[in-house]
């Protein structure tokens, strides 16, 4: 597994198989009186109307965060990794995880962190919701192939259904969540506005041709295109689901070229 650090508040986790890219992102929590909108990875539009205030007390909240795990690399060795990774880049232990989308190779955060919430896009609660047991077979399916044995079964636990678009906060900042669907029927975006980081799941990759999986579609992949094109110009890293971490030039490149490649 390969880790890069693409800004004090985000690190990269390349998984060495299939390169599926784990984000790690850290919220800082101010020392002072924290007086926005305060929030555990649940759905933030609720909360808007509802806003709860909290105050941080000075001193013991100053060098506090907060972390959420977006995705997961997919060996054991790997995802028994990741505390250890955390605690040495001295982010706290995570209070949530996310899922740009559906599909297994994504899901694999609660075999690290078992009694954490998973947090994704409603589109993909629905879909996991729809067809159990999906992620469960598809990595037992590529477990025996590579014959990978596990500690334990995955087990996606609690599911919460985030509103996309929408926010959801960490520390005193919040990730904006944009609707990423196309190449499966579900998923999200993740934009960390504050170190301008793009998370875009399963599109803008240089290792994986724009696919239509089981529920993908040709007109939503490139509604998503389009609407993830001006977060990638304001970008400074993108980091597609599988593969090299791009720059906003390469990342509108590919973008361009996946735009011609579906029409
Ligand atoms: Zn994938």
């Amino acid at each position: 597994m390969r880790v890069v650090s693409l800004h004090p508040d985000v690190l990269v986790a390349t998984s060495a198989v299939l390169q599926v890219n784990c984000v790690i992102v850290r919220g800082s929590i101010a020392g002072t009186e924290a007086d926005g909108q305060r929030s555990s990875p649940g759905a933030r539009n609720a909360e808007r109307e509802n806003p709860v205030r909290v105050i941080e007390i000075a001193g013991e909240a100053s060098a506090a965060a907060e972390s959420f795990v977006i995705d997961s690399p997919v060996l054991p060795e790997e995802l028994e990794t990741l505390p250890a990774l955390l605690a040495q880049a001295h982010f706290p232990e995570p209070s949530g995880l996310l899922a740009t989308h559906g599909d297994w190779d994504h899901l694999l955060g609660r075999l690290a962190y078992p009694g954490l919430v998973l947090g994704c896009a409603q589109s993909t609660a629905e879909r996991l919701r729809a067809s159990p047991g999906e992620a469960q077979r598809a990595l037992r399916a590529f477990d025996k192939d590579l014959l990978i044995e596990r500690p334990r079964p995955l087990a996606l636990g609690s599911i919460q259904a985030l509103p996309v678009p929408g926010r959801c906060g960490i520390g005193d900042h919040e990730l904006e969540l944009h609707p990423a669907e196309g190449h499966t029927v579900d998923g999200m975006a993740i934009w960390i506005s504050w170190a301008r980081v793009l998370v875009a799941g399963d599109y803008l990759s240089t290792v994986e041709p724009p696919t239509l999986d089981d529920g993908g579609d040709r007109d939503a992949y490139l509604a998503t295109l389009a609407r993830l094109r001006p977060l990638v110009a304001s970008a400074e890293r993108v980091v597609p689901g599988h593969g090299p971490v791009l720059d906003t030039g390469r990342a509108l490149e590919v973008l361009e070229e996946n735009v011609v490649a579906l029409t």
